[in-house]
């Protein structure tokens, strides 16, 4: 029903549900007013609530875009694999128009619906069925410790990083996002995926090198980010100082992230005694602040 929510705009149904659900307050790509009951918002609270690798199914309806007059410009799923209005909350914040179509926003053909996961876009009920019991095998690998004395997003931006869920050149390209060159802007001498930013480039090898020598801590050489994730357990320190390593390896991740898009969307050339500082001031500030051990000094 989804589906043919999604695909058929312009049939009798699609027009009773969106005079029946409609309502000034959700964003959710499918209307939905809770105060009914009934199929309709059953399916719409499992496409907004249930998750496949991270991802919330709804977002699998990807746009593709013809003349823009039936896809919204934030709300659905088009450009990336989620709204732009998760993307850039603050810039959805300030749009007065919050379900503006991609033609009152960009600007010949028919847009289109297809189902993301499927190569040539047809949805069947059995595709949504396999992409569910694939994603039963998927966290069986790997799975997160989340680090407490970091901020939330810092956790979160090295797991979907492990996962290759950010938006690197090499990601962007295999989405069709990008066309062209997907090679490491910090080197260019390798494809940019998320395990090569973190690990084998030069730079990230560079930032590496330095925070061994300020951590007193043998050198950190791997090549998964696993690895990297894994890397303070083998160092032979107090618990205390491993929970500092390890938020500090993940600090490290999220500021080479910081200076990447730096340098690819402001053209701010990458300094290694730049991130190295940025590392060290707010990797003080977390731990001094938000640890279970306050109030350490600089010399710890
Ligand atoms: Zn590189």
């Amino acid at each position: 029903m989804a589906w043919h929510f999604k695909s058929e705009s312009n049939s009798l149904w699609h027009k009773v549900i969106v005079a029946l659900h409609s309502s000034r307050v959700g964003w959710e790509g499918f209307p939905i007013k809770k105060s009914l009951s009934g199929a309709w918002n059953n399916i719409v609270k499992v496409l907004i609530n249930v998750k496949v690798g991270g991802i919330h199914i709804k977002n699998f309806f990807k746009g593709v875009i013809g003349n823009g007059n039936n896809i919204s410009f934030w709300l659905d799923t088009w450009i990336t694999d989620e709204p732009l209005k998760n993307k850039f909350p603050e810039l959805f914040r300030i749009e007065a128009v919050k379900k503006c179509t991609i033609v009152n926003r960009l600007t010949d053909s028919n847009d289109k619906w297809i189902w993301s996961p499927q190569k040539d876009g047809s949805f069947l009920v059995k595709a949504v069925e396999s992409l569910l019991s694939s994603d039963r095998n998927l966290g069986s690998n790997f799975v997160l410790e989340w680090c407490g004395w970091i901020p939330d997003k810092c956790n979160i931006r090295i797991w979907r990083a492990e996962m290759e869920k950010i938006p690197t050149k090499l990601a962007l390209r295999k989405r069709n996002v990008l066309s062209g060159d997907p090679s490491c802007p910090l080197c260019c001498s390798a494809d940019e995926s998320a395990e090569h930013i973190f690990t084998a480039c030069s730079v990230s090898a560079a930032v590496w090198n330095g925070i061994s020598i300020w951590c007193k801590i043998p050198f950190i050489y791997v090549f998964l980010i696993k690895d990297l994730l894994g890397f303070h357990s083998s160092v032979p320190a107090s618990a205390k100082k491993k929970e500092a390593i390890y938020g500090i390896v993940i600090i490290v991740c999220w500021s080479l992230w910081r200076a990447r898009n730096r340098l690819v969307f402001s053209n701010v050339p990458v300094r290694i005694d730049r991130i190295l500082s940025e590392v060290k001031a707010i990797s003080f500030l977390w731990y001094s602040n938000r640890s279970t051990y306050k109030g350490v000094s600089w010399e710890e």
